[in-house]
């Protein structure tokens, strides 16, 4: 638990959300500031800061809660754009994983991923082999 995280303050029920699932290690609920009708959060509860700190035990039951909540959210409106920012230079504000289940519809005017981005790299043949080594490396 981090003392100044919203997140762990929610978990320790120390401030209120409309919590919609709970499991052993995860925790579903409805976003403060919703981007659209039913934007909801689902998090470990155990605080992690990114995905690739979170134990297999927890990523696991992070995802199976997704699943579930994801049916239900879904429901709105046929269509859900699901996001994690992970890390705070790719936009993350609280610094405790959360996946961000977010209901989509054409009344939100927002397009594909490709949309999102308006400053796509030019990259070499080169550039993007080095790249491709870089990931594939263990
Ligand atoms: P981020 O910008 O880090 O990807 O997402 C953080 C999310 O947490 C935002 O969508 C924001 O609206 C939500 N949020 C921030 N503070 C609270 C809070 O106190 N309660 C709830 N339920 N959501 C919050
Ligand atoms: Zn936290």
């Amino acid at each position: 638990m981090a003392m100044d995280c919203i997140f762990c303050k929610i978990i320790k029920k120390e401030i209120p959300a409309k919590i919609i699932a709970e499991t052993e290690s995860s925790l579903a609920f409805m976003d403060a500031f919703p981007l659209t009708k039913g934007h909801s959060l689902v998090i470990p509860k155990t605080h992690y800061e990114k995905i690739q700190d979170i134990s297999q035990k927890d990523n696991a039951d992070l995802f199976e809660t997704v699943r579930k909540v994801i049916a239900k959210v879904d429901k709105l409106t046929d269509a859900t754009l699901v996001a994690v920012h992970n890390g705070k230079k790719s936009g993350q504000e609280v610094p405790h994983v959360h996946v961000h289940l977010i209901p989509r519809s054409p009344e939100d005017l927002v397009g594909p991923v490709h949309s999102m981005f308006s400053n796509r790299p030019k990259m070499s043949e080169n550039e993007i082999n080095q790249i491709y080594q870089k990931l594939k490396a263990d």
